[in-house]
């Protein structure tokens, strides 16, 4: 199969020229036919059964208890980590009595999350 129908819900619904089809008084809203991997192979999972990105999110939303129930969720996932603060000499800048901007050295602190093997 090289093409599928957009999987949206409302996707026969929206009032766009790509979704009018029949001719004379026998006219309808079609759902939009997808051409695989039109987008090469990004994210083609999603892409390939979805016409837009409102289409994608009305599916979601109307199967969204279903699709919760695929892969359920009932506690927290974590991942290990470290935390690095180092202290670098940085600048700030504030107003001295002269009525000038000055350039005034502190120490300030940079916070860095880092991987951790956890093998
Ligand atoms: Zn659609």
């Amino acid at each position: 199969m090289t093409h599928n129908w957009c999987h949206g819900p409302n996707c026969h619904t929206k009032q766009t020229q790509s979704r009018v089809r029949g001719s004379g008084e026998n006219k309808v809203l079609r759902t939009i036919k997808i051409k695989e991997n039109r987008y090469g192979n990004y994210q083609a999972n999603i892409w390939n059964y979805f016409c837009n990105q409102n289409c994608l999110m009305d599916f979601i939303q109307t199967h969204s208890q279903a699709i919760r129930a695929i892969a359920p969720r009932s506690k927290a996932l974590e991942t290990p980590i470290k935390v690095e603060k180092e202290k670098y000499e940085s600048y700030r800048y504030q107003w001295n009595n002269n009525d000038q901007h000055e350039r005034v050295p502190y120490m300030a602190t940079r916070t860095t999350i880092k991987s951790v093997d956890n093998d």
